[in-house]
């Protein structure tokens, strides 16, 4: 899907099926095993678009722990409510952003909240600190407002990081960003990019395509660093995200919740969340059961 031989390649990376709290389906873009991160991003889940009976639960995820990371939290349809062992305790609704900096550490819980809307859809995002901000003090911070931006038929909300001139006020720690795109009809668009960035685009909804070519389901485009722009077509109303970030440097491990460097520092993480040391701490309200951590059993590779 090359459309010039001086502009890098895309490569299309399907998402696989994954299980989260609550039985609810979601499709897993990151990590991929050809390209683990996209800048600092190194988690994506999309879960949706789905309609929940009244009486089903919805979304359930019980208290569980993380380190290393953020959390972002980015809705399209529905209501979650978050917990965490900093005593927040906050809803979250389409258009608004949920940033949960664990640093060192931190647990919480996301559920749906009783009398929950009947949709259900958003994504769920991990981004992985720098070795200079990932032992520090966790923090939570909610923003129902962000800027948005228009441009050239493109109606955009910049939820992370800096683009297009704009920069969100969500606090993070590497050169990033995170960009909600929709189309609002037909037309033929181009986006400029940050040349210093890899980026990802992945379709929300409707049909898009991406350099001309029709842009699948559950699929995430990696852009490699370089690129100045790209072009977005539609016939339609259709939505897609975009991610990007300077390429992280730093060996970074993923195991369960936790983002680190090494065997060793999961291995401790998990015995301090299974002994229920202070650090993690605690989360208050949440009906149900914390989560049990699995066993570590081989040496992690990044
Ligand atoms: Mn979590």
């Amino acid at each position: 899907m090359n459309d010039s031989p001086t502009q890098p390649a895309i490569e299309a990376l399907p998402a696989h099926e994954a299980t989260v709290g609550g039985g609810m389906q979601v499709r897993r873009a990151l990590p991929h095993r050809l390209h683990r991160r996209v800048g600092a991003w190194c988690f994506l889940d999309h879960y949706g678009p789905v309609t929940l009976a009244a009486a089903d639960a919805g979304m359930r995820v019980g208290p569980h722990p993380h380190m290393g990371l953020q959390t972002v939290s980015w809705l399209y349809e529905g209501a979650v409510l978050h917990r965490d062992s900093l005593g927040s305790l906050q809803l979250i609704k389409p258009g608004q952003l949920n940033l949960m900096t664990a640093g060192v550490g931190i647990s919480h819980s996301e559920e749906s909240p009783a009398g929950h809307p009947p949709d259900l859809h958003g994504l769920q995002f991990w981004i992985a600190l720098p070795e200079s901000r990932r032992n520090g003090e966790p923090a939570f911070d909610h923003h129902p407002k962000l800027p948005a931006i228009s441009r050239d038929g493109l109606d955009m909300t910049l939820i992370i990081g800096d683009a297009l001139g704009e920069r969100s006020p969500a606090r993070v720690y590497s050169e990033m960003a995170g960009l909600d795109i929709v189309c609002a009809d037909a037309g033929s668009r181009r986006l400029p990019l940050n040349p210093a960035f890899e980026h990802a685009l992945f379709l929300i909804e409707g049909g898009m395509t991406l350099e001309g070519k029709d842009m699948a389901p559950g699929t995430l485009y990696y852009i490699g660093p370089g690129r100045e722009s790209i072009t977005l077509g539609s016939r339609a109303h259709a939505r897609a995200f975009l991610l990007g970030g300077v390429p992280m440097k730093e060996d970074v491990l993923l195991w369960w919740n936790f983002v680190a460097r090494s065997t060793e520092e999961m291995a401790a993480a998990r015995k301090e969340w299974e002994s229920k040391t202070a650090r993690f701490g605690e989360v208050h309200g949440y009906d149900g059961p914390r989560l049990v951590a699995p066993e570590l059993t081989t040496r992690l590779r990044s």
